[in-house]
């Protein structure tokens, strides 16, 4: 029943029309947005209000949320599902956003940047998200990595494989992954990917998939094979816009 409830609430924000002054911002923060064909554009637009609307916000040490925030982090999240269905982050329910990278309670004070809970929250830094941004080519993006967990999550697996379209695509996945995942393990400075990719499969594929939007035509160069797993799933190909 709840989720019936979820898509009752998400067509009704899908009506209301997209903020005039979050405009603005979408031409600042997400200039790749420009360059989508048009009905890839209103797809994008279209998933960033209702994440946007949709989700809790809540601002940490003494953070405002803005718009700016709002914009920002749901375009990172619009701009993975802008092809697949909104209800993947449907489990999502709490954006929690720092100022800068924070301690966390649980781990010893180790600093982090970004994190994602299966139970439905997402915490960011906005100096992470900002810095992603602003550096839109270096494979290396906090919201659209965090995002990805999410996807991942979404099929009840935190497993580096997502749910995927067709039950015949998972054995070209595993088979893909698993090589390009042992080949960054074995050689993590010198590969397309950030080293962090080598973690876990998880983290693998979060790497990718920054990789995947922010350097996609080094990727397609580098890893073919893997490039193409990622543009079946996300249902899109950034090689073709990408500078
Ligand atoms: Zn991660």
């Amino acid at each position: 029943m709840l989720s019936i409830f979820r898509g009752l609430r998400r067509k009704r924000l899908a009506r209301r029309p997209f903020p005039a002054e979050w405009e603005p911002i979408v031409e600042r923060r997400l200039p790749f947005a420009a360059k989508l064909p048009a009905d890839e554009r209103a797809r994008f637009l279209l998933h960033l209000k209702v994440f946007a609307l949709d989700k809790d916000w809540f601002g940490a040490a003494g953070l405002v949320i803005t718009d700016e925030m709002k914009v920002a982090i749901s375009g990172a999240a619009a701009r993975l599902s802008r092809n697949l269905s909104l209800n993947l982050y449907d489990e999502l329910r709490t954006i929690v956003v720092y100022p800068s990278h924070y301690q966390h309670p649980d781990r010893d004070g180790t600093v982090v940047y970004g994190e994602a809970h299966r139970w439905g929250q997402v915490v960011l830094s906005w100096d992470a998200v900002v810095s992603g941004l602003v550096n839109a080519t270096d494979g290396h993006h906090t919201a659209l990595h965090e995002f990805a967990h999410v996807l991942d999550s979404s099929d009840g697996a935190f497993d580096g494989t997502p749910e995927l379209h067709d039950h015949r695509d998972y054995h070209a996945w595993a088979k893909v992954f698993s090589q390009r995942y042992f080949a960054l393990k074995a050689s993590p400075n010198t590969n397309v990917l950030r080293p962090y990719g080598a973690t876990n499969e998880a983290e693998f594929f979060a790497v990718a998939t920054e990789a995947f939007f922010e350097k996609p035509r080094q990727l397609k160069l580098k890893a073919p094979d893997l490039y193409q797993e990622l543009v079946r799933y996300y249902r899109v190909d950034p090689s073709a816009t990408a500078r």
